[in-house]
């Protein structure tokens, strides 16, 4: 019989499907359990080659962890809700609902053509009312946590999408999901305050078991920052003493401070507006820089533009002079406190912006390694170093009155206390996260469970005022299914023009209220879903306490590093919540975490329909099966990297799985067959440490996710089998099988319950243990001779070939001695014995 995977896969997902093999119970005596998860799809209507190589990778490990005796539980779902699938819908005309359960449907029959060990048992969709009560429930713990709440701040928006977009969707000033320029809209939102977590968001970090750029980039992304907040007066005509703050953590370059900037936002400009002298242009700067995206503001690019607010100066607090006051775009009013001290000599930015308006450059740091030269502490020629641009170092203070001599690590303290007893600073700490911004004016959300009420509002003023929690016995708020679901392009959620949905009663009065129609980003959907895997029919709680205990934290994680921020930091956050709110015993959700790279098209372009280099998976499971595309994403490259695909690639694995084939074939046909059960047969020595040295290594690589060099031994491995068809006994050919059994599921179940054991699948026996004495190679002295004399001796493995040896006999330093300036005329190679040079 032919190698037919289109025909063998089919029947073992049918029958794994039957059997329940993936199902994980809660508890199996004797097993640990063992949470593997995959990131979760949107349900985008098609599984691409992208998600393959995700779920392949994710699925390998997996099967690992299972063959090693763990209890494994690997679920999968959808992340239903959200802008893609509405968007998509809109553009087909049809319902959002309609288009989602549509594709789910589809690609359940895609993703269990994979053969993945999913547990579908636990299946979860995050639109379902099921689920998203308890997206509402925790939008509830936040509120009352005071975790939750309304403001008014100017949000990125979407002209295109129609909605509010968080900082992290807003991609070099364009929409992520669209690609069209965001502006600034100042609207009333919800928001979840994330802020107040930055510090152990921060410090949790370190005991991850994640990729080192991961962690670096939540780390970046929190941002934080240690230094003083320092008070600068301004000198004005008339009115009582204002004051300017600005954060800085040089306070060492305190000396150096020739100007400050202000935010356009920043409130003093409108206080002192009587006194701006050009006041009519400042407006006129400020309104402009309205119109920039915070992206744009920032940008490196573009050259950075201000203008001096020309009556007011403000005074340096370390050396009283006056010193001119900009108002920028570039300085943000979110962060920090909206201004800036700048000190040309010792910033880029500042320097470059000081050459352009002609301000004063004054440099009170000296580098380091000048100083350690020589000790006399002689001015630098300022001049010079000036020109060349701004030293943003640390080193020794000069010009810098009595801390003139002193380290910047040192004077930084010094410098801020003796502010501080003036009253002139204080320490702080700034980070540069901020509060997630969760208010979709979108329909395909789920909705907000808050109710606006008029007559409760009149006993405050604040954004907060008027605005009630629905009751929890009262979840879910459900979506009401609309005809007119389209964003309004006013800042309006569709569910607006849904009276019925608006229409309802005060949950504290009892009067007439209205329902929040903005629903919630996608990003709450999924910063839970992984807690509701492990309990996903649970009415009374998210999950229950006993299960969430047997299953969680996640022991490893797979998925895309697009979500290194966004979803993982989000997924923290709402962790570390449940964990102080009493709903959870950890405060991490993901203990180990990998990423999978990119699968681009064959001519090495990402993969786009308009390059036409797509590679679609359903067509090649027709074409080569299921798994042949598992075994070749895997040995595309090393997995975080991923790389082009390459058509010959795939055949070449598909002749590989091919020979494996023919090697259990053979054996059947051959007279032979009863060998197999020969165990008793004289093994060969070799080839025993072969089968030991392949165990150790594909199981080391599959731990590492290094799943091509994993391939790259087994295929040695075939060759050496399909070689040596005489001694072949049945344990190696089932440690073979057991090998390939992550990689290529399907063949390895149907080899193994023709040849070795019938009614009992691969994908519950045990993973092979190799011998350390059988995986130390044999080694050998080599002897080294030139022209017949031993010259010199070497270590080496006893299987050294000829060119391996005369690498490594050329590099020595007694050979060279002796061939120096000779012609070579031949080599005589003795395997496992001697090498001689005849010169
Ligand atoms: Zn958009
Ligand atoms: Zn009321």
């Amino acid at each position: 019989m032919k190698y037919n995977p289109q025909k063998i896969e089919k029947e073992w997902q049918k029958i794994w499907e039957e059997t329940k093999i993936y199902e994980a119970p809660d508890e199996v005596k004797g097993k640990k359990n063992f949470y593997h998860l995959v990131m979760f799809p949107y349900p985008s209507g098609d599984l691409h080659i992208g998600h393959w190589y995700n779920f392949v990778g994710g699925d390998i490990y997996a099967r690992l962890k299972r063959l090693q005796g763990f209890n494994v539980m690997s679920p999968i779902g959808f992340d239903a809700f959200g802008l893609p699938a509405e968007n998509a819908a809109i553009q087909r005309q049809i319902h959002p609902k309609t288009w989602t359960y549509k594709n789910i449907k589809r690609m359940r029959k895609q993703l269990k053509s994979i053969g993945t060990c999913y547990d579908w048992s636990r299946e979860i969709i995050t639109s379902e009312p099921d689920y998203y009560k308890w997206t509402q429930w925790m939008f509830l713990q936040l509120y009352k946590d005071g975790l939750a709440y309304r403001a008014k701040i100017p949000c990125n928006f979407c002209p295109s999408c129609k909605t509010v977009l968080a900082n992290e969707q807003v991609v070099d000033g364009k929409c992520e999901r669209c690609d069209s320029q965001v502006i600034q809209k100042e609207i009333e939102q919800w928001l979840f305050k994330i802020t107040a977590y930055a510090e152990e968001l921060l410090n949790d970090l370190e005991n991850l078991g994640w990729p080192e750029t991961t962690k670096m980039m939540q780390k970046n992304w929190i941002g934080k920052s240690e230094g003083w907040e320092t008070v600068f007066e301004i000198k004005n005509k008339t009115s009582s003493i204002k004051k300017i703050e600005v954060f800085t953590t040089r306070a060492d370059t305190l000396f150096g401070a020739t100007y400050l900037v202000l935010a356009p936002e920043h409130q003093i400009i409108e206080e002192l507006k009587n006194e701006i002298t050009n006041y009519q242009y400042i407006k006129q700067y400020i309104e402009e820089s309205r119109k920039k995206t915070e992206r744009e503001r920032i940008s490196e690019i573009k050259e950075k533009t201000g203008i001096e607010l020309r009556g007011i100066k403000a005074i340096n607090p370390v050396n009283n002079r006056e010193i001119p006051i900009f108002v920028a775009d570039y300085v943000l009013i979110q962060y920090g406190t909206g201004a800036i001290m700048a000190v040309p000599a010792h910033d880029r930015r500042d320097f470059d912006f000081a050459k352009k308006y002609n301000l004063s450059i004054i440099e009170v740091i000296e580098p380091e390694k000048k100083q350690a030269l020589s000790d006399k502490r002689v001015p630098l020629q300022i001049s010079d170093r000036i020109n060349e641009g701004a030293y943003e170092g640390e080193g020794f203070l000069i010009n810098s009155d009595r801390f003139t001599g002193m380290r910047s690590l040192e004077a930084k303290e010094s410098i801020g206390e003796w502010l501080s007893k003036r009253n002139q600073a204080k320490k702080k700490v700034y980070y540069r996260l901020r509060d997630w911004l969760i208010s979709r004016q979108r329909y395909w959300g789920a909705p907000i469970p808050m109710i606006y009420c008029k007559n409760c509002a009149s006993t405050g003023g604040s954004a907060q005022a008027g605005w009630i929690a629905v009751k929890e016995e009262d979840l879910p708020v459900l979506l009401p299914r609309i005809i007119d679901f389209k964003p309004t392009g006013e800042g309006e959620s569709p569910l607006a023009k849904s009276k019925k949905f608006v229409k309802t009663i005060c949950p504290k009065c009892q009067g007439r209220a209205r329902r929040e129609t903005d629903t919630m980003d996608t990003f709450v959907c999924s910063s839970w879903y992984y807690l509701r895997y492990a309990d996903p029919g649970s009415t009374q709680i998210f999950a229950s306490k006993d299960k969430l205990k047997a299953w969680l934290p996640v022991d490893m994680y797979v998925g895309g590093a697009e979500h290194a921020v966004m979803h993982l930091l989000y997924s923290r956050f709402f962790t570390k919540v449940l964990k102080a709110l009493g709903y959870l015993d950890f405060k991490e959700p993901f203990f180990s975490l990998r990423h999978q790279g990119i699968i681009l098209g064959p001519d090495g372009q990402k993969m786009s329909k308009s390059h036409g280099n797509v590679i679609d998976p359903d067509e090649q499971v027709k074409k080569y099966g299921s798994d042949a595309i598992r075994m070749y994403l895997c040995f595309m490259g090393p997995y975080e990297q991923g790389g082009p695909w390459n058509p010959a690639g795939i055949v070449g694995i598909y002749r590989f799985l091919e020979r494996v084939w023919k090697l259990f074939e053979g054996l059947e046909s051959s007279a032979s067959a009863n060998k197999l059960k020969d165990g008793a047969r004289k093994e060969d020595e070799k080839l025993k440490r072969l089968i030991h040295k392949t165990i150790k290594k594909v199981t080391e690589d599959i731990e590492n996710f290094r799943f091509n060099t994993a391939i790259s031994s087994l295929m040695i491995l075939v060759n050496q089998l399909s070689l040596k068809n005489e001694q072949l006994t049945e344990n190696y050919l089932k440690v073979l099988l057991i090998l390939l059994a992550p990689f290529t599921p399907h063949l390895a179940e149907e080899l193994w319950q023709k040849y070795i054991l019938q009614n009992s699948s691969i994908h519950n026996q045990s993973w092979p243990k190799y011998d350390p004495k059988l995986i130390k190679e044999e080694t050998i002295t080599l002897i080294i001779q030139v022209n017949g004399k031993v010259r010199d001796r070497v270590e080496a493995e006893a299987s050294i070939s000829q060119k391996e040896a005369e690498k490594l006999t050329f590099l020595r330093e007694n050979v060279k001695k002796w061939t120096a300036g000779k012609e070579i005329k031949r080599v005589i190679f003795v395997p496992g014995k001697l090498i001689n040079i005849v010169v």
